[in-house]
């Protein structure tokens, strides 16, 4: 069995909590994405959602690459 010793993810996800004087107003949680990870791209999609946990991105995924082509006009031979 092989540890994987990348403790660097691609995507973090820190909470970020903003103070007005001394009370606690808001939570907000906030998502980071890598230049590096839109560039593994090779759309270079700038969609959070458009990228998994691991930091890869969905162009090869079939249910995400249908609504790429219906919803922003990409066309098969963009994936070839
Ligand atoms: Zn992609």
């Amino acid at each position: 069995m092989v540890d994987c010793a990348d403790d660097e993810s691609e995507t973090e996800t820190s909470r970020m909590e903003l103070h007005m004087s001394d009370r606690q107003i808001e939570k907000a949680s906030v998502t980071i994405i890598r230049q590096s990870t839109f560039l593994a791209c090779p759309h270079v999609i700038m969609m959070p959602s458009h990228y998994r946990p691991d930091g890869s991105c969905k162009c090869n995924d079939p249910a995400e690459r249908a609504m790429m082509i219906r919803e922003w006009g990409y066309s098969r031979s963009d994936f070839a």
